[in-house]
């Protein structure tokens, strides 16, 4: 996948601020961090995102996700961590080469979270059936 940037990346054909590799999971800083330490976890595999990447490559991932997690919160001196990973345009994934968003939280960083909503009259059960008939 020679026009994937993160694929270019991994390969060493695009410099960044490498921070892990081994056999299966390479972790770079984020050009753009929302704060200091912004870390992305991706895989060498390139797959397009989490309804793609194979179960074992995604095992690689979560494992790779809490010892570089940790380095990136004690190392950064954060008080704490989200990990994020957004799927297709809509959700918000620009590079579609799958990857894991590790950002580190400081007190008053002012990143805000989503604004929770509220479910309408039926739209919460609509929404159990829809999802579990999916997992059957
Ligand atoms: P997403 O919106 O989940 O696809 O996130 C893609 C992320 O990749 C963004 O946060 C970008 O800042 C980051 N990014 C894009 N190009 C580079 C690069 N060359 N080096 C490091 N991070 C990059
Ligand atoms: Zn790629």
């Amino acid at each position: 996948m020679t026009e994937c940037i993160f694929c270019k990346i991994i390969a060493g054909e695009i410099p960044c601020s490498k921070l892990y590799e081994d056999e299966h999971i390479f972790a770079f800083l984020d050009i753009a961090p929302v704060t200091p330490g912004h870390t992305l976890v991706v895989p060498k595999h390139h797959c397009r995102n989490l309804f793609d990447i194979p179960e074992q490559i995604l095992q690689d991932c979560a494992l790779a996700i809490k010892k570089i997690g940790t380095a990136v919160k004690i190392g950064m001196r954060a008080e704490g961590l989200n990990v994020g990973m957004n799927n297709e345009g809509v959700a918000g994934q620009v590079v579609f080469h799958a990857h894991f968003h590790l950002i580190p939280r400081y007190p008053d960083d002012g990143l805000r979270h989503w604004l929770n909503g509220k479910y309408k009259e039926g739209e919460e059960v609509h929404a159990q059936e829809k999802i579990t008939a999916e997992l059957q």
